[in-house]
C-alpha cells in the first residue's frame, strides 16, 4: 500500500513513513489530473482534506476526517485495515520518503553530536537525502505515539 498525501496532513505522512509506508505528498502545484494520473500510475491512495478532491470520483481516494493527526493514524489504519508491522518501522527518511540503511557508527563520527555517537550504537542513513537517524531520535517518540495507538 502506497500513499499521496497532502500538505494538510503532513504530520500524518510523517507517520506514515515512520511505520513503513512508502508515502509522498502532493505537489500542490499540479492540477488535479495530474496528482490523479500519479496516483494511478504509482498505485497510490489519496489522503486528503480537500473535499472537492475527495468527492472526483474514479480514484482511489479518502477524506481524512480529523484534524488531530494522532486521530488521522489510526483512522487510516483502520479505514485500510492496516497491522503494524514493527520489523517495517523506521525503514524509511520521514523527511523525504528515502529508504534507510544501516550504517557503521565510525562513519559518522562527525555527523552526529558526540554524546549521541558515544551512547548510541545502532545508526541509520536515509539513501536519499543522507539524513542520519538514531535509536533515540524520533524512535523514542515513536514509540510514545504507538502506545497510544495500541490504546484503542
Ligand atoms: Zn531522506
Amino acid at each position: 500500500m502506497k500513499f499521496l498525501v497532502d500538505r494538510m496532513c503532513g504530520r500524518l505522512a510523517r507517520w506514515l513513513r515512520l511505520i513503513g509506508f512508502d508515502t509522498e505528498y502532493i505537489d500542490e502545484s499540479k492540477t488535479v489530473p495530474e496528482i490523479v494520473y500519479k496516483s494511478l500510475r504509482e498505485q497510490r491512495i489519496i489522503l486528503t482534506r480537500n473535499r472537492k478532491m475527495s468527492l472526483t470520483k474514479g480514484y482511489s481516494v479518502y477524506f481524512v476526517q480529523s484534524e488531530n493527526f494522532v486521530e488521522q493514524v489510526k483512522e487510516v489504519i483502520k479505514k485500510f485495515d492496516i497491522k503494524l508491522e514493527k520489523e517495517r518501522f523506521f525503514s524509511r527518511c520521514i523527511e523525504c520518503n528515502g529508504t534507510l540503511e544501516e550504517i557503521d557508527k565510525n562513519l559518522i563520527r562527525d555527523k552526529v553530536p558526540s554524546f549521541v555517537w558515544q551512547t548510541k550504537e545502532k545508526f541509520y542513513k536515509c539513501k536519499k537525502c543522507n539524513k542520519i537517524y538514531w535509536q533515540g531520535s524520533h524512535l523514542e517518540l515513536a514509540g510514545e505515539i504507538l502506545s497510544q495507538l495500541e490504546e484503542k
